[in-house]
């Protein structure tokens, strides 16, 4: 990877984006960490990771707004001077059968997990084609390959990132730019640990039999995917190493799509 990077990573104060952004961080990657939450609740995060000895800023976009998440674009490239990785990682979840499916429910999902990845996107771009170099990691899931009932909105928009990424790929082959998708499988942060109650109710079964009988079902290895692994692999698809490696649906799931 070239010298000092900037990266900015959406919804990234919890979960796999807070993992990856750790992961950057000990890799000494610049970062913007983005949120919905205030910036004070934030604080000790932002802190937190700057003592691995880069700048770290932290910017609430709501990814359901484009012209909020150009703006973070903007803000990024005036403070660090370039953008150079973005990982698409926000993300939500509602678990409803299709016919019964909330309309808001839908359009948020959507909104977030597959539209905020064009619209970081195509900010970002330019910029990296004009320095030659970019990064663009889509943190999809294994529901972008395979589909779970009651997840219509979520498995749409994760097919959809899928599609998203071979297509720009394309499109900036020879920009010395990649653009990949991670396909996770289960990873036991807050958006699993919501589910958890919804699935059961709607397959009308206990919670513990939704960790082993649902979740943990689909995963041969039976165990949950870590941040840290999902950290190791952005930072690896950001590796000169990985230069060739573009378009791609790359699974770390346990197992899951070799079923
Ligand atoms: P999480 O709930 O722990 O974190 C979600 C993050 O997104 C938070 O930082 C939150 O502030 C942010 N966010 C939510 N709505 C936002 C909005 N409107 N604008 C800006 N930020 C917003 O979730 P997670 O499990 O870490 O999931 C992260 C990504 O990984 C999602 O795209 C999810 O679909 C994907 N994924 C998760 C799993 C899993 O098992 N946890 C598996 C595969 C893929």
């Amino acid at each position: 990877m070239p010298q000092q990077k900037t990266a900015i990573i959406t919804g990234s104060t919890s979960g796999i984006g807070l993992g990856i952004a750790e992961g950057f961080a000990k890799a000494g990657i610049n970062l913007v960490i983005n949120g919905i939450e205030a910036a004070a609740d934030v604080e000790a995060t932002r802190a937190s990771l700057e003592k691995h000895g880069v700048k770290v800023v932290y910017d609430n976009a709501n990814m359901m707004d484009p012209g909020e998440i150009s703006a973070m674009h903007k803000r990024a490239e005036a403070e660090f001077g370039s953008v150079d990785i973005i990982v698409n990682n926000a993300g939500i979840q509602h678990v409803a059968p299709v016919d019964e499916f909330p309309e808001d429910k839908w359009n948020a999902i959507i909104a977030i997990n597959m539209n905020s990845a064009f619209h970081l996107t195509k900010a970002a771009l330019p910029g990296m084609k004009a320095r030659g170099w970019g990064r663009v990691i889509n943190i999809a899931s294994a529901h972008a390959l395979v589909a779970s009932p009651f997840k219509s909105a979520y498995v749409a928009a994760k097919h959809g990132v899928l599609g998203l990424t071979k297509t720009v790929a394309l499109e900036v082959a020879e920009h010395g730019i990649t653009v990949n998708a991670i396909c996770p499988g289960y990873v036991l942060t807050p958006l699993v640990e919501k589910q958890i109650p919804d699935t059961a109710k709607a397959r009308g079964i206990s919670e513990d039999s939704v960790i082993r009988d649902v979740l943990l079902a689909n995963q041969p290895t039976r165990q949950f995917v870590t941040t840290e692994q999902l950290a190791a692999t952005a930072l690896f698809l950001c590796s000169d190493g990985a230069a060739s490696m573009t378009g791609i649906a790359l699974p770390v799931d346990g197992g899951w799509t070799a079923h």
